[in-house]
């Protein structure tokens, strides 16, 4: 039988651990990252968001026959001549093309810490989920004989396991020769032409598939201020839809860079002040 005292004294302890437990959770300032809520929750809610990407690689399924027939067919700008004969191949981004790393964007915004903050722990765990209708896109691609290449711009540290999270999926994964090409391997740089040339040495390059405009273009056409950026989209207005697919990413990208003259502002505040400052009533 506890005394008076001691209940009252056990209550205290534990009222103390709450408001400890509760303070310590205010603590965490993600009113920076909470920004990106909205954009998270369609790509991990919607029916929306997954109905969009099957039908996008629904429409991409539905062409390659007829880029395997049409030996004047390329996808990649970097492609030059005397390809007709070389054997066909597909080139994908991964992040938010292949793999949905809405997870690590959750955890940001929990954690009021962004990227790079946690990325590389995320890509270690390489427990990444497929993007919509991404898999049995390739493995039609596959059953056609078509090699996949997967273009990212993770680092190279983290080859391994996107490795084993690509074929854990049960996606193509071919090993007789480097299909998975990262940022800083062999000097590439960030700028993907010339890991696609590269490509489109060996092989002809039936389709591009990503979820930012420099999957599909340089670096350099990209970096313009939006209203400039966005007449791209219309400047290749006949790739879209047959050698072009883009998957939507409303959470991150060089759009977002745009936005801020294509250099980031020192400060989350500055950040949040630009993208008021964008908005057209
Ligand atoms: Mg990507």
């Amino acid at each position: 039988m506890k005394s008076p005292n001691q209940i009252y004294l056990s209550s205290l302890i534990g009222i103390l651990l709450l408001t400890n437990f509760v303070s310590s959770e205010e603590t965490v300032d993600n009113s920076f990252q909470k920004q990106s809520l909205l954009a998270v929750l369609y790509m991990q809610t919607s029916a929306e968001f997954a109905a969009n990407n099957i039908q996008t690689y629904t429409n991409a399924t539905n062409k390659i026959d007829e880029a395997l027939s049409d030996k004047s067919w390329t996808a990649a700008l970097e492609q030059k001549d005397n390809f007709s004969l070389k054997k066909p191949a597909i080139i994908l981004d991964v992040d938010e093309t292949v793999l949905n790393n809405t997870p690590h964007q959750a955890r940001s915004i929990l954690n009021g810490c962004s990227y790079p903050c946690g990325w590389i722990d995320w890509g270690l765990e390489s427990s990444a989920e497929a993007i919509d209708g991404v898999k049995d896109f390739l493995l039609y691609a596959k059953s056609k004989d078509i090699k996949i290449f997967y273009v990212t711009n993770r680092v190279a540290e983290l080859e391994d396991a996107t490795r084993v999270n690509l074929k854990a999926l049960g996606l193509p994964f071919d090993d007789d020769e480097d299909v998975l090409l990262m940022k800083g391997e062999k000097g590439w740089s960030s700028d993907k032409v010339s890991r696609r040339a590269l490509v489109a040495s060996n092989y002809r390059v039936i389709m591009l598939v990503g979820d930012q405009i420099t999957d599909f273009i340089s670096t350099e056409e990209a970096t313009l201020e939006p209203e400039a950026r966005k007449d791209l989209a219309n400047k290749y207005k006949d790739m879209w839809g047959s050698k072009w697919f883009m998957i939507p990413n409303p959470m991150y990208g060089k759009w977002e860079g745009s936005i801020y003259g294509n250099q980031y502002p020192e400060t989350q505040e500055e950040m949040i002040q630009k993208r008021l400052e964008a908005l057209k009533p």
